[in-house]
């Protein structure tokens, strides 16, 4: 952990009299306080190392923009480290605090602001499930103009806890890339209200691209407040489990199915053998018996009444539909596939195997498909093929793997982790939660200009972006920050 200047003893000190100062927040100080301080950090053997048991001091839970602004002012004033967060689902350690002080949990700053045809504007603590639930409904913008049926572009297989503020600060992306390309994808976020903490807190409107620079990064350089996104048409999607006995009719169905584009979709994932049997012992309840005797599966959304179309491309490429549900039985009985892919897919087999762990593989669209069979070939039983089909921020079909690793060591994960290098796929390491040491790969200069710009006395997340912390290094080379762009 990097030295920073905060002493413990008295950022406790300091978080506490805050709680006295400010009687009207909801905050908590209680045995709550440890699981909020916490995230899926423990899906990675060296987090769970490092990590284990960080806690904050104080958990401020405010319900409006001045509530936020008093916690803030207030955190500013005492020089008292700020987390926010916003479900605790995100996976590296994201929202723990390196330095105890106060979590902001923004889960109660919660409201659809508007929506009008193709576009939405939320505060950033609303669950996606939620906000999914008020777009879908709304037949009339609050323009005047007709909107109904709506939808977020993509969420995560958490869209059911998780908040868009969360998503934004430490997401990728998930159901719906297939279509939209991750979050980063331009257009996509539209532009998010942020907070400055300093002693008068202040609320800007960053619109895209610079809205962006506070993607991904932990909530390190700037409080998001509200945010502004596309939407895409809401449609009844129907599930299905197609299986295979042969990896490679399997892969070449998954891509050509995310490919075809005449087939309405939302998801294809693929999980090769053992996953599925590992998944069937897992019990979940929404994948019952769709998975007995299936030695690789592939997860398909697709839009009722892309559903011959479906059946067509599953003749053609051998496979057969071991389940089949449709959009009303899905909500009727609260219970979805969605829930099983993604980083969800890894939770479950977690739950069978303590001994697995995952990594995050980016292919290279065009030699996806043969990357991913040349990584199984090399790696065996050891590492167990995950892939999710997207496209990429710039359109390109394309996926992205979260395959399983049978963790036997740190070196052997580092090795692991290089021969998917070596294949030429990028590694998005989650083993580590320095923001640049993960997808971010390296310093980005906007990025701590932004956090220059709002956050100037380093409170937010502190710890956890090196550029931040090596800021007069940079300075002092002739191209750094000095020569920063200003916001
Ligand atoms: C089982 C499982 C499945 C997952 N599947 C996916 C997936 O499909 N796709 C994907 O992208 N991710 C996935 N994730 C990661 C995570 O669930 C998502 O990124 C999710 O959107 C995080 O939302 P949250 O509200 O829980 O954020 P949190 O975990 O609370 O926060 C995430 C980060 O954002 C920061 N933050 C939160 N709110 C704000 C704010 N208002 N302003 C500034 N910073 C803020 C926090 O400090 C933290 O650094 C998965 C994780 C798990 C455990």
């Amino acid at each position: 952990m990097s030295a920073a200047p905060f002493d413990p003893a008295v950022v406790r000190e300091r978080s506490l009299a805050l709680t006295q100062a400010l009687p009207a927040i909801e905050w908590i100080t209680d045995g709550r306080v440890e699981r909020l301080s916490q995230d899926f950090y423990w899906f990675s053997p060296v987090l769970k190392r490092q990590l284990e048991g960080l806690r904050a001091d104080a958990v401020a839970r405010p319900k409006t923009e001045d509530e936020i602004r008093a916690v803030v002012a207030g955190c500013a004033r005492s020089g008292v480290p700020i987390t926010p967060r916003g479900s605790g689902t995100g996976n590296y350690g994201q929202c723990m605090p390196l330095h105890g002080g106060v979590i902001l949990d923004l889960s109660a700053y919660n409201r659809l602001l508007w929506v009008k045809p193709g576009v939405a504007r939320v505060q950033a603590g609303i669950r996606m499930m939620e906000m999914d639930r008020q777009t879908q409904q709304v037949q009339v913008g609050t323009d005047g103009r007709p909107c109904g049926g709506w939808e977020l572009r993509c969420v995560p297989s958490t869209y059911r806890s998780a908040t868009l503020g969360g998503l934004f600060g430490g997401g990728f992306g998930g159901v719906g890339s297939i279509n939209h390309g991750p979050l980063a994808a331009t257009g996509n976020v539209l532009g998010v209200r942020a907070m400055t903490v300093e002693l008068e807190p202040q609320a800007l409107e960053l619109r895209a691209p610079e809205a962006l620079l506070l993607h991904h990064v932990y909530g390190t350089n700037g409080l998001v407040l509200e945010l502004e996104v596309g939407l895409a048409p809401a449609h009844p999607w129907l599930e299905a489990i197609v299986a295979f006995d042969d990896f490679d009719a399997a892969i070449d169905f998954a891509d050509a199915l995310a490919a075809a584009p005449g087939i309405v979709k939302k998801g294809v994932t693929l999980l090769a053998e053992p996953i599925p049997a590992l998944l069937r012992q897992a019990g979940v309840p929404a994948l019952a018996g769709g998975l007995d005797g299936v030695a690789h599966a592939v997860f398909v959304l697709v839009a009722e009444f892309a559903e011959p179309g479906l059946l067509q491309m599953v003749g053609e490429f051998g496979g057969r539909v071991t389940l089949r549900r449709s959009a009303d039985e899905v909500r009727r009985s609260n219970r979805t596939i969605v829930e099983a892919t993604w980083n969800h897919t890894t939770l479950h087999a977690l739950k069978v195997d303590k001994g697995l762990t995952y990594v995050q593989a980016g292919f290279q669209p065009e030699r996806h498909v043969q990357q991913a069979r040349a990584l199984r070939a090399r790696l065996g039983d050891e590492v167990l093929v995950h892939l999710e089909f997207i496209r990429t921020k710039e359109g390109a079909p394309n996926c992205s793997g979260l395959p399983l690793v049978r963790y036997t060591s740190d070196e052997r994960l580092a090795e692991i982790m290089q021969i998917h290098r070596d294949h030429g796929v990028a590694i998005a390491n989650p083993h580590v939660y320095i923001v640049e040491d993960g997808k971010q790969g390296r310093i980005n200069p906007a990025v701590v200009a932004m956090k220059q710009h709002l956050d100037p006395a380093g409170l937010l997340n502190p710890g956890k972006l090196r550029g931040w912390d090596e800021r007069e290094r940079l300075a002092a080379d002739a191209a750094g920050l000095a020569t920063l762009p200003r916001f």
